[in-house]
């Protein structure tokens, strides 16, 4: 079985230049989609259940769901909660067979942000779970705006959590739908050089492919959280299979059309971050 945490995947694609993809899930369709593509391509992924798929589905469901995934697939796989909010829900993460949690307290003060992240990274590490945290603030497309990173809060961050990976905010932003993203890399060495751990960039699909392997190769980011761009290809896909076929009505028929399209929008996402 190839159940893998969070630290397990992000150490050696730091160590050799690459990344490894957090893909969002929503349900059956697209979360086996993305492993059979990685055990394709024989790359590492990471299956992420975030707010929006654990309001749809509870989480003792999702784990059994993608515990059964990562243990017979032969490419390693991450389970990993995306955006948990308070202790409880990373606790019943790591309660119900996730190998990573990400506890999200940005929106709190830096002192408050550091206490809580320290605190379930202590609850992880007993348990063999990875943490991932995120110092200042990745906004929302029409929503929140972002607060970047500081340098000097990111060390301190680091240094008194001991997470295992760290969301950066740069110019990036969730929930893009086009590739529009202006990133410079000074601003993420800057940060490197004074803690090296892996970093993590949310809303990368606002962020073309270019230059996601541009960061890739020439920075500590080494997880890549990818959405939006997906859930385009999922609700694309099904549209253009209901308006195609009115006459079926039956879930699943209509559900499997999607998988051919969600597929090739993975491969081209795993292609230009993990495997050049
Ligand atoms: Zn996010």
């Amino acid at each position: 079985m190839t159940v893998a945490t969070l630290s397990e995947v992000l150490l050696p694609a730091k160590e050799n230049n690459y990344a490894v993809a957090g893909l969002v899930v929503l349900g059956w369709e697209d979360v086996r989609s993305y492993v059979e593509v990685a055990e394709e391509l024989q790359v590492p992924v990471i299956i992420q259940a975030g707010p929006g798929c654990r309001q749809h589905t509870p989480i003792p469901i999702l784990g059994k769901m993608f515990r059964y995934l990562a243990e017979k697939s032969t490419s390693p796989v991450v389970c990993h909660i995306d955006h948990g909010y308070s202790e409880e829900e990373c606790q019943m993460g790591i309660d119900n067979g996730f190998t990573s949690v990400m506890f999200d307290g940005s929106k709190l003060s830096l002192q408050e942000n550091i206490d809580k992240t320290a605190s379930i990274v202590e609850l992880g590490h007993k348990a063999g779970v990875s943490v991932e945290g995120e110092i200042g603030f990745v906004g929302y497309s029409e929503g929140k705006k972002s607060l970047s990173t500081d340098p000097e809060e990111a060390k301190k961050f680091a240094h008194e959590t001991k997470c295992d990976a760290m969301a950066i905010s740069v110019g990036n932003t969730h929930l893009q739908l086009n590739k529009n993203t202006n990133i410079d890399i000074n601003d993420i060495l800057n940060i490197q050089a004074l803690c090296d751990i892996p970093l993590v960039l949310h809303g990368s699909s606002g962020i073309d492919y270019d230059l996601r392997r541009k960061i890739a190769q020439q920075t500590n980011v080494c997880k890549f959280n990818i959405g939006t761009e997906l859930r385009k290809t999922f609700g694309d896909s099904l549209r253009t299979s209901i308006n195609k076929s009115p006459d079926i009505y039956d879930r699943n028929q209509l559900l499997n059309m999607t998988i051919d399209d969600i597929k090739k929008s993975t491969r081209t996402v795993l292609e230009n971050i993990s495997k050049f």
